[in-house]
C-alpha cells in the first residue's frame, strides 16, 4: 500500500512574489489583511501592545474573486513562506491519512514560522459533521476535520503562523470551525463593482499591447457580474482576438467580441444579469433598503448593490445592527418580515409583476413566521402553545419531525396565523414604498449606473425618506 503518496499535497512556496498591487477591486478585504501582514512582519511589536491577532481568517466569496490570490499576496507582502492545501483533495483518502497530512502541514509551517497556511475549499473538508452518507460514523473527512480543529487549538499564534482558508459556501461549514480561536474572523471577498473591475483590468492589461482608444471604464461598464478571474480571462481572450486578426494592438472591438464570447459561457454557469433583469434587481434591492431605513432609522446600511454574487440572493443589502440583540420582540420580528418582503413589494409596485428573485427572502420570512407562531407563542389564535420542532440529528440536521400529531384543525389555524403575519408585513412594506415611490424609482435608476451605494450614500437617501408610516405593533 502506498499510503504516503496521496493526492493531497502540501504545496510550499518560499516566496509567492505576489503583492497587494496584483490584487485589485477588493479594497475592504485588503484592508483587513494588511493587519495580518503587519503581524507576520513584526510579531513582537504587535504583542507588545497586547493586540490580539486571530489564528484563522476565513475568506468568503464566489469562485474566481481572488481569494487564493489575496492569500498569496499576504505571504508575499510579509515575505513569509506559503503552505497550501486544498480541502477537496482529502475526500478520496484512506482513513488516517488526511489527519496525518494536516498534522504534517502544521508541523512544517510551525518550523518555518512566521508562515501562512492556506486551506482552499475548506467546505469540502469542513462541512458540518453528522451530515452525509455515513452520518455518525468516523469517516475520513470527520477525522481530518477533527485533526484540523485540534491543531488550531493546539498552537499559539504568537509563534507567527496564520491560517487562511477560502470557501464559497460558509453556510455548510461545521459550527466548530467558526468558534472563537479558530476561524473567528470572516473576510468577504465579493464580486467587484464597476470601479473595482476597472482596477482589476488595469492590473491585467499590463501583460498585453493595448490600443490607445480602449477605455477601460467602458469595458468595466460592460462586464457587470464578472469576477477577477473572468476579467483576467477577458483580457487574454481579447488579446487572442487581436492576434488572430493580425492586429497591432488590442482594440475596443476585440474587447467587445471577447465579452460576447465570455458572457455566452457565463450565462450558463452563473446567470450574468441582463439589463431588464438588472433593473428589476435594482428596484428589489432598493425596496429592501428603503423599508429597512424606515423601520430601523437608527441602523446603518453599509452597502446596497445590484452585482450578482454566488452566495445568497441576486443583489444584496447588508444591514449592520447597532447592537447585538438576543431577545427579539414581536415588533422587531414584524419589522424584519417587512424588510424581507420589501423586495417583492417593490417589484409588484413598480412592474406590477413578480419574479423568482424573491424566493430566498420568502424562505427566510417563512422561517420567521413559523417560529413566531409555533415557537414563541406570538399568534393570538394559537396562544402560548409551543410546537417547537425537534431536530432529527440522525438523518439530516435540516430535517424536522412532522407535525401530524396536532391534527388538521390546528394545522389550519397555524397556517392562517402564519399567512396573517406575512400579509400584514407585505402590506406594511408596500405602504412604505408607495409613499416613497418617486424616491424608490430615482434611487433604483441611479443604482443601475453606480451598481453599488455605500454607507454615506445610504444616509443621504435616508434623509429624504417620508417617515409618516408607523408600524402597528400589536
Ligand atoms: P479564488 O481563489 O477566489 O477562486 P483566484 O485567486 O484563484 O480566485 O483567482 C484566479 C485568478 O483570477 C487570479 O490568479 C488572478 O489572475 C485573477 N483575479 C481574481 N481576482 C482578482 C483580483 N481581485 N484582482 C486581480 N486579479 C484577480
Amino acid at each position: 500500500m502506498n499510503i504516503g503518496k496521496t493526492k493531497a499535497k502540501v504545496l510550499v512556496e518560499k516566496n509567492t512574489g505576489v503583492t497587494f498591487n496584483d490584487v485589485a477591486g477588493v479594497d475592504e478585504a485588503k484592508a483587513e489583511l494588511k493587519e495580518v501582514v503587519q503581524f507576520l512582519k513584526e510579531p513582537e511589536n504587535f504583542q507588545r501592545l497586547g493586540a490580539h491577532i486571530p489564528k484563522g481568517l476565513l475568506l468568503v466569496g464566489p469562485p474566481g474573486t481572488g481569494k487564493t490570490l489575496i492569500a498569496r499576496a499576504v505571504a508575499g507582502e510579509a515575505q513569509v513562506p506559503f503552505f497550501s492545501i486544498s480541502g477537496s483533495e482529502f475526500i478520496e483518502m484512506f482513513v488516517g491519512v488526511g489527519a496525518a497530512r494536516v498534522r504534517d502541514l502544521f508541523e512544517q509551517a510551525k518550523s518555518h514560522a512566521p508562515a501562512i497556511i492556506f486551506i482552499d475549499e475548506l467546505d469540502a473538508l469542513g462541512r458540518a459533521r453528522g451530515i452525509g452518507p455515513i452520518a455518525g460514523g468516523h469517516d475520513e473527512r470527520e477525522q481530518t476535520l477533527n485533526q484540523l480543529l485540534s491543531e488550531m487549538d493546539g498552537f499559539n499564534p504568537a509563534v507567527g503562523v496564520i491560517i487562511l482558508a477560502a470557501t464559497n459556501r460558509p453556510e455548510i461549514l461545521d459550527a466548530a470551525l467558526l468558534r472563537a480561536g479558530r476561524f473567528d474572523r470572516q473576510v468577504l471577498v465579493d464580486r467587484p463593482d464597476k470601479v473595482g473591475r476597472e482596477q482589476i483590468l488595469k492590473v491585467h492589461i499590463k501583460k498585453i499591447v493595448l490600443a490607445a482608444e480602449v477605455e477601460l471604464a467602458k469595458v468595466a461598464a460592460l462586464t457587470t457580474g464578472f469576477t477577477g478571474a473572468d476579467l483576467a480571462n477577458l483580457v487574454n481572450e481579447a488579446a487572442i482576438m487581436a492576434t488572430r486578426r493580425k492586429g497591432e494592438a488590442v482594440t475596443m472591438d476585440d474587447f467587445v467580441s471577447a465579452i460576447e464570447r465570455i458572457v455566452a459561457g457565463l450565462e450558463k454557469r452563473n446567470r450574468l444579469i441582463d439589463p431588464v433583469e438588472k433593473n428589476i434587481v435594482a428596484h428589489h434591492e432598493m425596496g429592501h433598503a428603503l423599508v429597512a431605513m424606515t423601520v430601523h432609522p437608527d441602523q446603518v446600511i453599509q452597502k446596497v448593490s445590484v452585482i450578482p454574487r454566488g452566495i445568497g440572493s441576486l443583489g444584496y443589502t447588508i444591514q449592520r445592527p447597532s447592537e447585538d440583540r438576543y431577545l427579539l420582540s414581536k415588533t422587531e420580528l414584524k419589522k424584519r418580515l417587512a424588510i424581507l418582503l420589501a423586495g417583492r413589494a417593490a417589484e409588484e409596485l413598480i412592474f406590477d409583476e413578480v419574479t423568482t428573485g424573491a424566493s430566498d427572502d420568502l424562505v427566510k420570512a417563512s422561517n420567521i413566521v413559523k417560529a413566531m407562531v409555533m415557537q414563541y407563542g406570538m399568534a393570538d389564535e394559537i396562544g402560548l402553545l409551543s410546537m417547537d420542532q425537534q431536530k432529527n440529528t440522525f438523518l439530516d440536521q435540516q430535517q424536522y419531525q412532522s407535525h401530524d400529531d396536532y391534527g388538521p384543525e390546528m394545522a389550519s389555524k397555524v397556517t392562517s396565523a402564519m399567512s396573517g403575519f406575512l400579509d400584514e408585513a407585505f402590506a406594511h412594506a408596500t405602504e412604505i414604498l408607495q409613499s416613497n415611490k418617486n424616491l424608490l424609482k430615482q434611487c433604483a435608476a441611479q443604482l443601475l449606473t453606480d451598481e453599488t451605494f455605500n454607507e454615506n450614500k445610504m444616509e443621504e437617501i435616508k434623509s429624504k425618506l417620508k417617515k409618516s408610516v408607523t408600524l402597528d405593533t400589536h
